[in-house]
């Protein structure tokens, strides 16, 4: 007899029905059912579920289950959500997801190198004006996590040129990338820094990481890319200093409050570039092949895949 395994999202419906679909074609021997289909006689009959932002409530009906597999990279809201219980969540690790969001930093960084939003608005002005040049070589572009996404990015940068330094956890080896660590290292690398990329995960311990002080040690001139979660950087701290010059521009694709509220004032400053959360969009085909495999491979070695350490929050 098939297992159940039942797909628990808030999405909209037609999403819901695509997920299900593609998970359906992928995983022949399992019953993927989606919750509001799953019969209550059937809750303790679930190990794993397949979720995209489910409803908490939802998952702690299901009594015996082991571990949930997120179709997400981030899974900030689900550590929160499970704090202290006892089931194990795997996040999606995607090498595809990896190549878009190393994509997505090449083209912003390269935006930010080549000056392209002074430009946009000098066009505006029909000034004809050039910036100075400043090699790759003669820049530095740093990192704030340096895992699956900071990582990948990295070596394309490395590629492109650029000096690349990162800061994570744990001390790095990674060909010619320049590994800091603790807050001595945090302080060293942002003193060097021209374009910063933030890339790590929202937890306890980087929740306005980046603050007026932190961002204070940023090299004058310096400019931000945030593409993790919009609390690791202080808004206002931020927007202090791009008032005052210090910080030359800032690329953010992650808010506080998605959508960006209308009443935000980030929306016209003009050394802000808002995107609506882009940067690296969930390749269905290549996430759902991955979770699927994570489901034959428990089927068949009662293994649960790398799950988040829920102390560490990541
Ligand atoms: P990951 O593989 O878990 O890597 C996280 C990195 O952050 C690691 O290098 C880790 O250090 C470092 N780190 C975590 N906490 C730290 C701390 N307190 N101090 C210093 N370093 C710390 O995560 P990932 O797959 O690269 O994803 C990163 C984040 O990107 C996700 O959590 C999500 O928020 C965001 N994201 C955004 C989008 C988007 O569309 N904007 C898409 C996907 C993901 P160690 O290596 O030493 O452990």
């Amino acid at each position: 007899m098939k297992s159940i395994v039942p797909f628990i999202s808030s999405l909209p419906k037609a999403d819901i029905d695509q997920w299900l679909k593609v998970l359906k074609k992928k995983l022949p021997k399992e019953k993927i059912v989606k919750f509001s289909n799953l019969k209550k006689t059937d809750y303790h009959k679930v190990d794993v579920a397949i979720v995209a932002n489910p409803n908490p409530t939802e998952v702690k009906k299901l009594e015996n289950l082991k571990w949930i597999q997120s179709v997400w990279v981030g899974v900030e809201k689900l550590v929160e959500s499970f704090k202290g219980e006892k089931v194990k969540i795997v996040r999606l690790i995607d090498p595809e997801m990896n190549r878009t969001m190393s994509e997505a930093v090449l083209s912003w960084v390269l935006y930010l190198h080549r000056d392209m939003y002074f430009y946009r608005v000098q066009q505006n002005k029909k000034t004809w004006k050039e910036t100075d040049y400043v090699k790759p070589s003669n820049k530095v572009v740093s990192f704030i996590g340096l895992g699956e996404l900071g990582s990948a990015s990295a070596a394309k940068l490395i590629q492109n040129g650029f000096n690349v330094y990162g800061w994570s956890r744990g001390k790095k080896k990674i060909s010619k990338v320049k590994s800091f660590t603790g807050e001595l290292g945090l302080k060293k690398m942002l003193k060097q820094t021209d374009i910063l990329v933030c890339l790590i995960p929202l937890t306890q311990k980087t929740k306005y990481l980046l603050n007026y002080k932190t961002l204070s040690y940023l090299k004058k001139g310096a400019s931000i890319i945030n593409f993790a979660r919009g609390a690791i950087i202080n808004e206002k701290d931020l927007v202090k200093h791009l008032n005052s010059g210090k910080i030359k521009h800032a690329v953010l694709d992650v808010f506080e409050k998605e959508p960006l509220p209308k009443t935000s004032t980030l929306w016209k400053h003009k050394n802000v570039t808002v995107l609506p959360h882009i940067s690296a969009h969930t390749d269905m085909d290549t996430s759902s092949s991955i979770v699927c495999k994570n489901i034959k491979m428990y089927r068949l070695k009662n293994r649960i895949p790398k799950s988040v350490d829920m102390i560490r929050g990541y």
